[in-house]
Parts: structure tokens; C-alpha cells; sequence
């Protein structure tokens, strides 16, 4: 309360203070003095006078007392209370001055001087009294004077004596006087109290100045140290312990020369020195593991004298700031990026746009400032379209799609935008960003990207990865519609042999050619794709609900497939003929997809191995037969072990039946299994070259055989057809194996004929012509087995040394049906003939094969209508039986 009156009325409350704390004093002299007065005025007064008096001034002084009771115990204090506290002390003083004053008329006597005089005494005295008790308040203080004094001057001038009247003269004077001094105390009592307010209020002050240095330094938001003259720390704040981490008892007496950065110290003792007046920097310093940046300022401290006695240094963490610095560094990187970008204030105007946005927009970075993007805005948009945006961005704060912009060049591309609102801490949005991608080029791009990853890049048809999709998507289907699909799983029967001789060229044409016979045979929505290499698929769906109506629909599609890859194909120049193998699975369960791709793929080898040109539907067992192919690879390894490989011998005969010689053809009297035939198990051998020692060992027994016969006259002219395997062929010391065997078993060369296969020839030509030149030289020789099947291009056979041409079992099959066939037998034949080498054809089942073949001047044949591969005992016997009838077979036809 104190704190807001002004000055005049603190003065005031602090004289109303003084007045009632000396108030008891003088009310106590007072009462004394009254009762003095009483007792000596009693002698001569009447008692009843006296005595009231005596009451109404005990009366009075018991107000007066009450008055200071209460104002010493008052409890609320407003500003107007003051003055009626004062004025009641007033009136108090009031009615004492007016007890004292009526005391010159009810004591006073008037002839007895000596009672005057002590009358006159008492009154000098009480108002002698009552100016230093009252003069605090100069109107208390003169109204007591007056009250009392007055009273008793006239009091003198009414006697009239001559004394009397001096007297009340000197009373007068007195009231003056003392009027004058009362003024002149109550100058100095009030002085007094200003003095001291003033310097109370200095000191509350000072008091308050040093609180709030105090709460600012220990509250301040950098951390503030002193130091002396020898650069010890002599304080520093909570902020600072916090930011190094110490507590501030040990902060304080640290010696700063020992600071590990040496820069801090030595600009410290410039700024002592006077050499800078203040110094600001930034170091970089460690709290624990924590990198710290800060920012020091420190000024010089000076005394009275202008002597440095130290010095105040403010402490800032400004790692806070360095990191907005590096993001802001980052930003600025960051925005300029390959993507397009501007920046604009919340009405749209360009603040700033990066090196790409120039590049896309052609509008330089001077020329879009202070410009809005509506620059950008072509036709293609509605006044609508670009009132939607602001009102997403108002609600979202983002906005993006495709808009048409125009460049500078006047051209109007689709393109990608972003915009989003860049939002102060308040809520408020100060920036808005935005990019922009060329969506053209992104359609473009992104229909590349798609076109790479799931289509074949030579023929255009969805790859592996597509065809696994869809055919999820057909399982799922024909799961939930109950109608079977099909899986044909196609696979070219001579591609490689055309790679390997015409090169990769052709053979990609014939891919591709292949790939668009597909397409184009294959209903709406089925779909045709490629695996990889020469391996294609199609799905077709919804085939029917009936199991059997299933398979006759994709039956009919083998069919209709083999019927289209069959028909030539024309690769640059050449004609060529081609096959494929076709595994077919049903499917109609939700099933996995690479179960049933390899299910599909497991048909298609059956189908190869059925002869190939055929298709196979899938069925359980064929998964039972790759087991036991498996099971089959472990016996071929003991099989030589335990001799239970077995040669048979098919008869090779001429027109007049006589028999020039055998084929062997290698049997496997397996343990449990039985006879097993080559078809199941040289493919194997051949993968785990296995093939190798088997095929020696058929060499060997061959040329065993060769020599047994020797001794016979029936016997040792026959020649022996020996299969060669293409590893076996490869071999580097092949020539060497078969040249060994010879020596050991002194047979006549000549006899010994190597049956190579198109693809082994063609595989490594230089390598077969080589090796073939190497053994033809000692007399082995060599017959084209199969031939007609692989290949187109017959260039080769004039550079092969070979003796014969043995024309495939397929041609030879279909010469009742097939007219082609027929004219390729022809062919065949008349090349052979003009080549000047042999020429015979196997798989003779039937005489209208046989004299076809005759009529042609095929002059050799093998096939069952003479005999089937038998053991050796069985073709021995057929050998007698045909030297003593030769023309057994012509004949029994007949
Ligand atoms: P290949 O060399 O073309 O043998 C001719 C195949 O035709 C033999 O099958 C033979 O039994 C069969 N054949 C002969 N005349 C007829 C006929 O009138 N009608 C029918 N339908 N088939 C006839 P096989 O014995 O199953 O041999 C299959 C293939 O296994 C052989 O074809 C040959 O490539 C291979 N092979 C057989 N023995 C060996 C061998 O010792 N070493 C190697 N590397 N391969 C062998
Ligand atoms: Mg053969
Ligand atoms: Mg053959």
C-alpha cells in the first residue's frame, strides 16, 4: 500500500505516525500536569470548579488514550484513512488545547498574582509541551497553541491591570514565538521525513535493483561469468553450470588459462590488456561426448580508476543455431535438386526458383521473381480447376496432380505437381513450395520400365515374370469359377543345332517368327509368353467345368500348335523345319504356380522323350519317374561295377538280305527294374558323365566283338555301328582311346563305324572334322545317324569325311503317309549318291518301306522287319540262319 501513495501523502502518513506515537507521552504530561494545576489551584478555587475541570480533562485525556489504542491497533490502512486519523487527532488536540484554555477562566484568580503566574507557567509549559509533541502537524500544532494561549491573554487584558495587560502582551508575543518555532520544527520534522523516505525508497531501490540483476543473471537464457584480473572465474550462473555440465561451486575459482582452447585464452588476456575493448566469437568444444558450439562475448570490467580488474564474459550454446545453419546449408543443396522447384510467399508471389525449374520452365531465375505461377497456366484448365487447388492447399496444406503448364517456348506439357505449405510455428503459412516433374517423359519412362520388366525384349511377349502373375491370377480364377485351364509348356526341338550353325541371329528370328505363329493362333484371351531361350508357354482359361471336354479343348490345341511350328520357317534364305515338345497341365485348383510350371515342364520331357514333334498331358506318374531318375543316377555309377550293362545287336542288311552288320545299342539289365532302355538312362549318364567309361566300355566290347567274329568266315566281314555320345566325342584324347582299343584288340578298322549325330557334328565342327580326319586315317568309319532331323543347311556335309548317311526312322516311318517325308528320303538318297558315301535307312518296319527305300537306290536297311536289337547269341544265329537262306526275307514277303 505504502508503495503507491505519492510523496506528499507518505509525508503525511509518516507525521499522523509521529503524532500519535509521542501522543501518550504528552498525554501522560498532561494528566500530571492537570493534576498539579488542581492541587495547587484547589486553595484558591472552588472545589466544585476544579474539580470538574479536573474530570473533563481526565475525560478528554481517556479519548485521547483510546484514539492512540486504536490507531495503534488499526488493521486496514487505505489512503483517505490518513486523514481522518489526523483530523481525529486533531480534534483530540482540539478539546485538550480547549480544556487547557478553559482552564484561564475557571483557574485562574485574579488578584492572587503568585497563582497567575503559576496559571501562566503551566500554560507556557503545556504549550511549550504541545509544540514539540504536535509540531509534526502545524495545524495541530497551532491550534493547541491558540487554544491555550488566547484564553489566557485575554483572560489578562479583561483584569485591565496595567500588569495584567503586559502580561497578557508577553502571552500574545509568546503565541507568536512560538507559533514561529512550531513552523519552524514542523519545517525541519517534515525535511526530516522526506530525508529518510527518500532514502528508504533508495534503498528498496537498490534493494529491488540488485534482486532483479540477480533473477536476470540466474535466469538469463546464456550463461554469464565474471572473472578477475588473473582470469579465475569469480561467479557464473546456473545457466552456465548447466551448459558445461558443472556444478556451479566448481565452475567458480576455475583458472581459464586452463580451457583446452588456447584461441579463448589468449583473446581473453587481450581483452584484459586493453588491446580489444570486446571480443565475440565462436568455438567449438566438447560436452562429454556431445559436440558444443558456442558463442563467447567478453568485455573488460574496470574500477573507479579505469583499472582492469577483470572482465564479464556471456556464454551463448549456439549448437542449436549451427545445426539450423547446416540444415540450411542442406536445404540450399537440397534445393537444387534435378527436380524442379520453386518457392513462393503465401499470395503465390516467386521468391525463389532452382537451376532446374530454369531448365524445365526456360524462364530464368530474374525473370520469375516477383511473379506468381500463373505465369505457367495454359488453356487446358478452367478458372475451377485452379480455385480447387487453394482450396485443398487452405485445408490440407498440400495439393498435387497433373497439371498442363506452359513453358517460356510456348509448348504446353503435362506435368507433375507438388505443392505444399510451408507453416510457422504459430499456424500460420509463410511459404509455399513446389515441384515439378515432366510427367510425358515419366509415362514414357515408367512404360519402359514396365516393358523391361515383364516383357521379352526379342519377342515382345510377357517374360517369366508377367506369366507367373497371370497364371496366379488364372489359378484364383479357375478356382472360383470351377472351369479348367490349361498350361502347354512349349519347348523347340532343334533350336540349339540352328544357334550353333547359322548363329544367334537366325536363331532369334526364328523365335521371334515362332513367337508371332503363337500369338496369332491362340484365342482372345489366352496368353502366350516366353520362359526363356526356346522355351514358350500358353494359358488358356475357362477351357470347360467337364474334365474330359478340358483336355480334348487343349488336346486339339497341341495339335493345332505342333501343326503350326511344323510349317517351314524362312531365315534369311533358308528354309528350315522345326519341332517343338508340348507338356500340357489341366489346372482348376488354387494351386502353387511353380508346381505347376514344373509339372507342365516334366509333359514337355516326356514328350521329348516320346520322340519329340509330340505333346504329353501331365500326369502323376511322370513326377514319379523324376524321382526315380534320381534313384536311377545313383545305379548307373554301381551298373558298370557289376556288369549289368548288356549290349544288343540289330541286324543292318542289304537288298538281298544279306547282313553287312549290326548296330549296337546298349541295354541295362537293372537288378529290379529289368531291361531298361537307353532313352531312360543315356541322358543321365551323359549329365553326370557317366557317359564316359560307358561309352569306352561299348568301344571296347565292340572291338571284342570284332575280333571274336574274326574267326568265323560268316562273322568277319560284319561291320559294327557303335554310338558315340557328344561328350565321349569331346573328349581330347577320344582319337587316343579308340586308337588304343584297336591296338589291343588287333581288329580291322574298317569295320568299326561311328555313328555321330547331327548336333555332335555341328556342336564344334573344326573339332569333329579334326578328329574324324585323325581315325578315318587308320580306317575307322563314319555314319550320320539320324540324319534329316536337325537341319537345314547340308553345307557341312562336304567338309565331314564320312561313309554314310543314315537316314532318320521318322522319315522312314511316315513314307505311306507323308509325301514330304518321301521327297526328303529321295533327297537324302540322291546327295548321298552324289556325295559318293552310303547310305541306309533305319526303322524299316514294313516291305512298302522297304522297296520305297529300294526303288529310291536306298541299297541298306535296319529296322524290325528284319530284326530287333537281340543279345549277341540271338544275332549270331539270325547270321547262320540268313548265310544258309540269304534271301529269306524278299522271299517270305513275296
Ligand atoms: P539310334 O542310334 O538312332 O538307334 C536306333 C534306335 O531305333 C534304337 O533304339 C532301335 O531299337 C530303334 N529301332 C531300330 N529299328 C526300329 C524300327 O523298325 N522301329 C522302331 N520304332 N525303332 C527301331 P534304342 O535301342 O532304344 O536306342 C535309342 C538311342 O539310344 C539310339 O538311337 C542311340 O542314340 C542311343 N544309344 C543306344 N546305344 C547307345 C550307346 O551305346 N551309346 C550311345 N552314346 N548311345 C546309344
Ligand atoms: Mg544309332
Ligand atoms: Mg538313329
Amino acid at each position: 500500500m505504502k508503495g503507491n501513495i505519492n510523496q506528499k501523502t507518505a509525508v503525511k502518513y509518516a507525521q499522523v505516525d509521529q503524532l500519535y506515537a509521542s501522543g501518550k507521552i504528552s498525554l501522560f504530561s498532561s494528566v500530571l500536569l492537570s493534576l498539579i494545576l488542581v492541587y495547587v489551584q484547589r486553595e484558591v478555587i472552588d472545589s466544585f470548579t476544579v474539580y470538574s475541570w479536573l474530570l473533563f480533562a481526565f475525560f478528554i485525556a481517556v479519548v485521547r488514550f483510546w484514539l492512540i489504542y486504536a490507531y495503534q491497533h488499526r488493521q486496514l490502512e487505505s489512503l483517505y484513512s490518513i486523514w481522518i486519523w489526523l483530523n481525529c487527532y486533531r480534534l483530540g488536540v482540539m478539546c485538550n488545547g480547549m480544556t487547557w484554555g478553559a482552564a484561564s477562566f475557571f483557574m485562574f484568580t485574579e488578584h492572587n498574582m503568585q497563582h497567575q503566574m503559576f496559571l501562566m507557567f503551566m500554560l507556557a509549559g503545556i504549550s511549550a509541551g504541545g509544540i514539540v509533541a504536535l509540531s509534526a502537524d502545524l495545524i495541530s500544532s497551532a491550534i493547541f497553541l491558540v487554544l491555550i494561549l488566547i484564553p489566557i491573554a485575554s483572560r489578562q487584558f479583561m483584569s485591565g491591570e496595567s500588569l495584567s495587560i503586559a502580561m497578557g502582551m508577553a502571552a500574545v508575543l509568546y503565541l507568536a514565538y512560538m507559533l514561529l518555532s512550531s513552523r519552524n520544527i514542523n519545517k525541519t520534522l517534515t525535511d526530516n521525513i522526506i530525508l529518510r523516505l527518500e532514502s528508504l525508497a533508495r534503498e528498496d531501490t537498490l534493494r529491488l535493483n540488485e534482486e532483479r540483476y540477480r533473477l536476470l543473471l540466474n535466469h538469463s537464457p546464456v550463461g554469464i561469468f565474471h572473472y578477475d584480473a588473473n582470469l579465475i572465474i569469480t561467479y557464473c550462473n546456473k545457466r552456465l553450470a548447466n551448459m558445461v555440465k558443472t556444478p556451479v561451486k566448481k565452475v567458480v575459482g576455475f583458472d581459464i588459462s586452463n580451457l583446452m582452447n588456447k584461441e579463448i585464452h589468449s583473446l581473453m588476456i587481450d581483452t584484459l590488456n586493453g588491446n580489444v575493448n570486446q571480443y565475440e566469437g565462436e568455438y567449438k568444444t566438447f560436452r562429454g561426448k556431445t559436440r558444443l558450439w558456442i558463442g563467447l562475448t567478453c568485455a573488460p570490467a574496470r574500477d573507479t580508476t579505469n583499472n582492469t580488474v577483470g572482465g564479464i564474459a556471456i556464454v551463448r550454446d549456439i549448437s542449436k543455431q549451427k545445426q539450423v545453419e547446416e540444415m540450411l546449408r542442406i536445404g540450399a543443396i537440397a534445393f537444387e535438386t534435378q527436380t524442379a522447384m520453386l518457392v513462393t510467399t503465401p499470395n503465390f508471389v516467386i521468391l525463389r526458383v532452382n537451376q532446374a525449374f530454369s531448365r524445365l520452365s526456360g524462364y530464368s531465375a530474374e525473370e520469375l521473381m516477383g511473379k506468381t505461377p500463373e505465369l505457367f497456366s495454359s488453356d487446358q484448365h478452367d478458372r475451377a480447376f485452379y480455385n480447387a487447388i487453394l482450396s485443398t492447399l487452405k485445408k490440407s496444406g498440400n495439393w498435387q496432380g497433373e497439371v498442363w503448364n506452359r513453358r517460356k517456348s510456348g509448348l504446353v506439357d503435362p506435368e507433375w505437381v507438388s505443392i505444399s505449405a510451408v507453416v510457422s510455428p504459430e499456424g500460420k503459412t509463410s511459404h509455399y513450395v513446389m515441384s515439378f516433374s515432366n510427367v510425358s517423359e515419366n509415362k514414357d519412362a515408367m512404360a519402359e520400365i514396365h516393358r523391361l520388366a515383364y516383357y521379352d525384349p526379342l519377342t515382345q511377349l510377357p517374360n517369366r515374370r508377367l506369366l507367373r502373375d497371370r497364371l496366379n491370377q488364372e489359378l484364383t480364377n479357375a478356382a472360383q469359377s470351377k472351369f479348367f485351364g490349361a498350361i502347354l509348356f512349349l519347348d523347340l526341338d532343334s533350336f540349339k543345332a540352328l544357334n550353333d550353325a547359322r548363329g544367334h541371329n537366325a536363331g532369334d528370328q526364328l523365335l521371334i517368327e515362332v513367337a508371332q505363329r503363337l500369338r496369332t493362333e491362340v484365342r482372345r484371351n489366352d496368353i502366350v509368353g516366353r520362359l526363356g531361350g526356346d522355351e514358350f508357354v500358353v494359358i488358356m482359361e475357362n477351357l470347360s467345368r467337364n474334365y474330359e471336354q478340358a483336355t480334348e479343348i487343349s488336346q486339339q490345341m497341341g495339335e493345332k500348335l505342333l501343326a503350326l511350328i511344323a510349317k517351314p520357317f524362312h531365315i534369311d534364305d533358308y528354309e528350315f523345319f522345326c519341332s517343338t515338345s508340348i507338356g500340357i497341365r489341366l489346372f482348376r485348383e488354387q494351386e502353387s504356380v511353380d508346381e505347376l510350371l514344373r509339372h507342365a515342364d516334366l509333359a514337355m520331357y516326356e514328350a521329348k522323350a516320346g520322340g519329340r514333334n509330340t505333346f504329353r498331358f501331365f500326369n502323376p506318374t511322370m513326377q514319379i519317374s523324376v524321382t526315380s531318375r534320381a534313384n536311377m543316377e545313383k545305379d548307373i555309377r554301381t551298373a558298370l561295377e557289376q556288369n549289368e550293362f548288356v549290349l544288343y545287336f540289330q541286324s543292318q542288311e542289304i537288298s538281298n538280305g544279306k547282313i553287312i552288320g549290326a548296330e549296337i545299342l546298349l541295354r541295362w539289365l537293372h537288378p529290379r527294374r529289368g531291361l531298361i532302355m537307353p532313352a531312360e538312362f543315356i541322358e543321365i549318364a551323359e549329365k553326370n558323365n557317366l557317359i564316359l567309361p560307358i561309352g569306352q566300355w561299348v568301344i571296347e566290347a565292340a572291338c571284342a566283338q570284332l575280333k571274336a567274329w574274326e574267326k568265323n568266315q560268316n562273322t568277319r566281314f560284319l561291320q559294327l555301328g557303335v554310338n558315340v555320345s557328344a561328350r565321349q566325342f569331346r573328349q581330347p584324347d577320344f582319337v587316343d582311346k579308340v586308337i588304343q582299343a584297336i591296338e589291343k584288340y588287333q581288329i580291322k578298322p574298317d569295320l568299326l563305324n561311328f555313328e555321330l549325330t547331327e548336333s555332335l557334328v555341328l556342336d564344334n565342327i573344326s573339332d569333329t572334322i579334326t578328329k574324324m580326319h585323325e581315325l578315318r586315317k587308320i580306317g575307322v568309319r563314319f555314319s550320320l545317324d539320324d540324319f534329316g532331323t536337325g537341319y537345314s543347311s547340308l553345307s557341312y556335309l562336304t567338309q565331314l569325311p564320312l561313309d554314310q548317311l543314315k537316314i532318320d526312322q521318322s522319315f522312314v516311318h511316315n513314307i505311306n503317309t507323308d509325301s514330304r517325308d518321301s521327297i526328303v528320303i529321295q533327297t537324302i538318297i540322291g546327295m548321298a549318291h552324289n556325295l559318293g558315301i552310303d547310305v541306309i535307312a533305319e526303322g524299316v518296319e514294313n516291305e512298302i518301306q522297304r522297296i520305297f527305300l529300294e526303288s529310291h537306290g536306298c541299297p541298306a536297311y535296319q529296322g524290325y522287319i528284319f530284326s530287333k536289337p537281340v543279345p549277341i547269341e540271338q544275332f549270331e544265329k539270325l547270321v547262320m540262319d540268313r548265310e544258309l537262306k540269304p534271301n529269306f526275307v524278299n522271299k517270305s514277303l513275296q
